[in-house]
């Protein structure tokens, strides 16, 4: 997987506190989409092992309390990315207490595969849907246009 920005400290993607990672890839292709640079999945750099210790040295940090982790893109769920960030979200939920995980897909939360649901177990908020220009709207919170969802999932761990 690759990656475009990581933000050890960030609190204008999701509620309080957080870090936030946009990864690289994604087919939806929505018109008026304020991330084209990130639709291949070669564009950005990679994500490495010392990426991933980082973020869980962040979300550990006791000097700088952060609520958890957003990721978004690029989509989080595209097909190849979604053995990386399943490791990485195993993790936080392992290593990092209380910390919670928000996530923006392109997807649909009915339409994912068995794999890109197996994401969703160790979550705690997914955002979905396609940007839909006709439907954008600024006073929305954590979501561009009116058609995303955000789910509050329960989840297992
Ligand atoms: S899902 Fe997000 S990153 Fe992908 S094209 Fe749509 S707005 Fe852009």
């Amino acid at each position: 997987m690759n990656y475009h920005r990581y933000y050890s400290v960030d609190v204008v993607n999701g509620p309080g506190t957080r870090c936030s990672l946009f990864v690289a890839g994604c087919v939806h292709q929505c018109r008026g989409c304020y991330n084209k640079s990130t639709w291949s999945l070669n564009s950005g750099i990679p994500f490495t092992q010392e990426v991933e210790d980082q973020i869980i040295a962040d979300l550990q940090d006791v000097n700088i309390k952060r609520q958890g982790l957003s990721l978004s893109g690029g989509d989080p769920l595209h097909p190849q990315n979604v053995p990386t960030i399943l490791k990485l979200v195993k993790r936080v939920k392992t290593e990092c207490a209380n910390k919670d995980i928000w996530l923006w897909t392109g997807y649909k939360r009915d339409q994912l595969t068995p794999q890109q649901n197996q994401v969703l177990d160790y979550i705690d908020v997914l955002v979905d849907g396609k940007f839909v220009q006709d439907l954008a709207d600024p006073n929305l919170i954590w979501r561009g246009s009116s058609n995303q969802v955000i789910h509050y999932l329960h989840r297992k761990s």
